[in-house]
């Protein structure tokens, strides 16, 4: 009645009864950890087991895994744990349930059940203090409570009503946190390396604590440094749980968006060239556009009026120019180059007015306007550090 996550044969394997004996005792003598060997083809091996987050540690390898306890039938039966989604309430499993209940009279403050979706197993740790479930490397928390009146179809639900039961778990979480975001989430994989032949199997995927393979394979998602991974699937379920930075490392993907009104940008090329840049590169012309509107909660004065204006931007069509075009596109659309506040020039307050990256106003000379020979370099330098590269 206790047993490991096999990822190899995805499933369930019970430990043999002295193992089960010496975990149901710690358990119950409230340990948070404690040591076991298993004789394998390979030998003896060293395993010492976390009841807290209930995985299962390989002593050589530091390797995880699962680790569930399926309590007796009946043994602690005071009702039925529920958790809510969307509003109304659904059973955990039978055994999650029992688990759950002895869990609570042993005053334990928090333990970790395991669920397995689509062959990858997750965690989930349960608060008795705050009465919530979470999801633990996505933090998407729920609702959970004892319901004191068992149904008596409770006790007999099938294997597949329980195995049922888990996929609503995950997959009423997903869908009810989906993103509209999803294609900034494709673009950081499409950007992320490949880094199976590298992986070895002492790595693991912090969100499914499972290995990786060619069909899982292990990605390097773009901004983490060192060699750590995580499966597509596992991040596309952070992400759609809001959590947006690497489990491991922390390292933020979060689009950073600015306090820009809405407006518009729109692009033109002219035939002119700008000082400093080769004969026949010509110009393009950005247009940006604000209508007047009401300042929203992001903004200094919410509730009051702004006004909108119109500015026009200047880039050399030269093959750099172009890539600092389409970084500067991205930053319109993060919100990032316009701001509603006090106008530098004009001291109007209330007003759309230019934010921190600074765009070329002028083809002619002055501090606006070129020849500025730098000036590429320093505006990609700007949109760097709002992450725009
Ligand atoms: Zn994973
Ligand atoms: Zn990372």
């Amino acid at each position: 009645m206790w047993s490991w996550w096999q990822r190899e044969t995805q499933r369930w394997a019970q430990y043999d009864q002295h193992t089960t004996n010496q975990l149901e005792g710690a358990f119950y003598a409230q340990q948070l950890q404690i040591n076991v060997s298993a004789s394998t083809p390979r030998g003896t091996l060293h395993y010492s087991i976390d009841l807290l987050r209930m995985v299962q540690i390989n002593q050589t390898t530091r390797f995880e895994r699962p680790v569930k306890r399926d309590p007796l039938a009946g043994s602690a039966t005071t009702g039925v744990w529920e958790y809510e989604d969307l509003g109304s309430w659904h059973q955990y499993g039978f055994n999650e349930s029992e688990h759950l209940t002895s869990v609570q009279q042993l005053a334990f403050p928090k333990t970790v059940l395991w669920m397995i979706r689509h062959g990858r197993a997750q965690s989930y740790e349960i608060d008795f203090a705050q009465m919530t479930q979470t999801n633990t490397y996505t933090r998407f928390s729920r609702r959970i409570r004892l319901h004191q009146a068992p149904t008596a179809s409770t006790s007999g639900r099938s294997g597949a009503a329980l195995a049922a039961s888990i996929f609503a778990v995950v997959g009423a979480e997903t869908s009810a946190a989906a993103s509209s975001q999803s294609s900034s989430v494709d673009e950081i994989l499409k950007n992320a390396v490949d880094c199976t032949k590298d992986a070895t199997d002492a790595d693991q995927c912090p969100v499914c604590i499972e290995g990786f393979s060619a069909n899982k394979p292990a990605l390097r998602l773009p901004k983490c440094k060192g060699g750590h991974y995580i499966h597509g699937e596992c991040w596309k379920d952070c992400w759609s749980n809001n959590r947006k930075s690497c489990p491991t490392c922390n390292v933020s993907y979060a689009l950073r968006i600015g306090t820009q009104p809405q407006g518009s940008m729109t692009t033109n090329e002219i035939r002119q060239d700008i000082p400093g840049f080769p004969a026949g590169s010509g110009t393009i012309q950005m247009t940006f556009s604000f209508p007047n509107g009401i300042q929203g909660p992001q903004h200094e004065n919410p509730g009051h009026p702004y006004t909108g204006t119109t500015r026009v931007g200047y880039l050399p069509g030269t093959t750099e120019g172009r890539e600092v075009l389409a970084l500067l596109r991205r930053a319109f659309d993060q919100h990032l180059i316009f701001k509603v506040g006090t106008s530098i020039t004009t001291q109007q307050p209330n007003t759309t007015c230019w934010g921190s990256i600074h765009i070329k106003t002028s083809l002619r000379g002055g501090p606006y306007g070129y020849p500025d020979p730098n000036y590429l370099n320093r505006v990609k330098e700007e949109l760097r550090a709002f992450d725009i590269k």
